[in-house]
């Protein structure tokens, strides 16, 4: 029970959940697991009875059963508090004959908020006794950045270093960067692409010794990334609540099924609304929704994965992935635990580019998983659209899931179409969805237009950005991320 946690490619070595909190991947490269994912079934009417909160303690205390139930009680106070603009942290609200969950009411208005509040808290749980301090290294191409600055910002013994693709990130995700308060932070622009930035942390993570000269000084590096357990864990929560909210508002009996359509990147979001409905959630189906990087479509129409295939830049960027890291945890479960094939499969795909799935194995995952894909005209024609017809305003990433939603036939289940940021954070591209001209306008005046044209606010998150200093004008070359990375450890481990 305490060692619950093994690799995706091998079952010979376990750890605790803290130990795979705190370790992120698996020493060869696996994604951690665990073989107890569905034997504790949490009770139906228990979760519709209770709040937030209630819930997220205990989809934690099941998922990382070495936390004391003291210890998720105030990690959950502390993640999901006052820094919420909601007080159901994660709204349900209608749209259509269909549902919106809205997870972007947190700090940095994006999805990444319900993960990134809760890891700093089970990263600093884990730590404790152990003396070590943390600093967390982080390349962005937007959301996660601002969502991991915010999450650890303050947080004792750790700290967070961000790097961001100079001139590549909205006018707003910038600002809410180089703005962002606390000394234990650091925030550097990289000339380069997001690429150069990831591949340049991949290298600081493997260089041996720059981890010696950090460890004299008692710190080691860890990743926020969206493969860690403490960022899938507290993704399972929104599930089990949105079903609550269901039934308390009526439309859903206790028991019944209801499906789910997620946008989709690395494959993080989805996948917890399968691990809930291995712990007991009714849901009917899954439904993974991708722009015109569609490299999931054609996975789940064919059984083949194949990531030589033309990177798109979208409108909805958080999902422009081709490796969507996760799924390799859906292999493993779907394939019953057959390590051996997970290793090859991913072996494949880091030599040749692409596998194939045995005929066995994808007919378990689609019994679960519908798929369907928007490209950016797809996506501004339905934020359109959905603002004409609904008087509801969603973001581009919303968008490509109403659309794929949209266009599968009604099962007769209820849907709920997971909503994973604040329109305002893609002002300029939402107002041209509206029909505007945005053609030189900088982020806070098309906030302004955006505003007057739906006669809706802008969070308070967003708008209060102009009032804010920059704190942060790094600027270097690629070259100079793993010195910049030094000097933020001595700094903030001083
Ligand atoms: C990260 C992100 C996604 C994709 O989520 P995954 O867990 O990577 O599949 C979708 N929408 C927004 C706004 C995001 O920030």
């Amino acid at each position: 029970m305490n060692t619950f946690y093994h690799s995706t490619r091998s079952a010979a070595d376990s750890v605790t959940s803290k130990q795979a909190i705190l370790a992120g991947i698996a020493p060869d490269g696996g994604l951690y697991v665990s073989d107890a994912l569905g034997e504790t079934r949490l009770a139906l009417e228990d979760v519709c009875a209770q709040d937030f909160h209630a819930t997220a303690r205990l989809v934690l205390g099941t998922l990382l059963p070495d936390y004391t139930a003291d210890e998720l009680a105030s990690c959950v106070d502390a993640a999901y508090g006052a820094q919420w603009d909601s007080e159901a942290v994660c709204p349900l609200t209608p749209l259509g004959t269909d549902w919106l969950l809205e997870l972007y009411h947190g700090p940095t208005c994006a999805f990444k908020d319900v993960a990134l509040q809760m890891l700093p808290q089970l990263m600093s749980v884990a730590r404790a006794g152990d003396g070590r301090k943390i600093m967390v290294v982080t390349a962005t191409s937007g959301d996660t950045g601002k969502a991991a600055l915010d999450g650890f910002a303050g947080v004792e013994g750790t700290g967070v270093t961000v790097f961001y693709p100079y001139g590549k990130v909205s006018d707003i995700q910038r600002l809410q960067m180089v703005t962002q308060l606390g000394g234990n932070v650091a925030v550097c622009a990289v000339r380069g692409t997001f690429d150069d930035c990831q591949g340049e942390v991949k290298r600081i993570f493997a260089d041996r010794e720059l981890a010696s000269r950090l460890a004299e000084r008692g710190v080691v590096l860890s990743s926020a990334n969206s493969i860690n357990v403490g960022r899938l864990a507290p993704q399972v929560t929104y599930y089990f609540d949105s079903y609550a909210q269901l039934v308390r508002r009526g439309v859903v009996r206790m028991g019944e099924e209801v499906t789910f359509c997620v946008p989709t990147g690395n494959f993080g979001d989805v996948l917890a609304g399968y691990y809930a409905k291995r712990m007991g959630l009714p849901v009917r189906r899954l439904v993974v929704a991708s722009n015109a990087n569609d490299v999931l479509t054609d996975f789940l129409t064919t059984g083949t994965y194949d990531r030589r295939r033309d990177f798109h830049k979208t409108i909805s960027p958080s999902m422009d992935i081709l490796v969507s890291s996760n799924l390799e945890r859906l292999l493993y479960f779907a394939s019953k635990g057959d390590c051996e094939l997970v290793t090859s499969l991913m072996a494949d795909l880091a030599e040749k580019g692409f596998y194939t799935v045995p005929e066995r194995v994808m007919d378990e995952i689609r019994s679960t998983f519908a798929c369907g894909r928007a490209d950016d005209a797809d996506t501004r024609e339905t934020i359109f659209d959905t603002w004409r017809e609904l008087d509801v305003l969603i973001d581009p990433h919303t968008a490509v899931a109403k659309h794929v939603l949209d266009a599968l036939p009604a099962d007769g289940t209820e849907r709920v179409c997971l909503s994973t940021a604040s329109p305002y954070k893609f002002c300029a591209d939402v107002l041209a969805a509206l029909g505007e001209v945005t053609d030189g306008m900088n982020g806070f005046a098309c906030m302004d237009a955006l505003e007057a044209k739906t006669r809706t606010a802008a969070p308070a998150q967003l708008s209060g950005l102009r009032a804010d200093a920059v704190l942060h004008d790094d600027v270097c070359d690629r070259e100079r991320m793993g010195g910049f990375v030094e000097s933020a450890c001595a700094r903030v481990f001083l």
